[in-house]
């Protein structure tokens, strides 16, 4: 089954008409730097994954637990990929599970931010897991 690309992205590997594809196809886009991580291309302390997300170390950790969860597909945010491949998001917010479950006795905070003004600056989406220590609670 072939699944519709977002914009901006692209289609690696073979190309089949549809129903004939033989292998999953990931979405990906050249430039962007989580991708490159996904495909091994850039160096990154991964501490989970599985066949639909990667989690890996935040290179500028907020707190002592500080992992970004990515879907190894190309959405350039959460709401995209909601809209897109809902049950890829459901594993992404599973891996961070995992994660915080190994790392942080399953109590985690999971940020997801969504365009310029929230911050985001890596336009594949991601979610942060923090935790690992007492949270507060100011986001201004
Ligand atoms: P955001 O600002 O929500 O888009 O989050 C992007 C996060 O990615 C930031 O916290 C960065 O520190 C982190 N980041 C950017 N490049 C890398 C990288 N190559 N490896 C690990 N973390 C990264």
């Amino acid at each position: 089954m072939t699944r519709p690309i977002a914009a901006g992205a692209i289609r690696h590997g073979r190309h089949y008409p549809d129903g004939m594809s033989t292998e999953r196809q990931p979405l990906t886009s050249p430039e962007c730097v989580f991708c490159r991580i996904v495909a091994g291309e850039v160096p990154a302390t991964i501490v989970a994954a599985d066949d639909e997300a990667v989690a890996f170390r935040d290179a500028h950790p907020q707190a002592p637990l500080h992992v970004l969860v990515v879907p190894r597909d190309h959405h350039a945010d959460v709401a995209q990929l909601a809209a897109a491949d809902p049950t890829l998001l459901a594993a992404v917010i599973r891996l961070a599970n995992e994660v915080a479950e190994a790392e942080a006795g399953g109590q985690f905070r999971l940020i997801f931010n969504t365009g310029v003004a929230s911050g985001q600056s890596v336009f594949h989406a991601h979610g942060h897991v923090i935790g690992g220590q007492r949270l507060g609670w100011s986001p201004a």
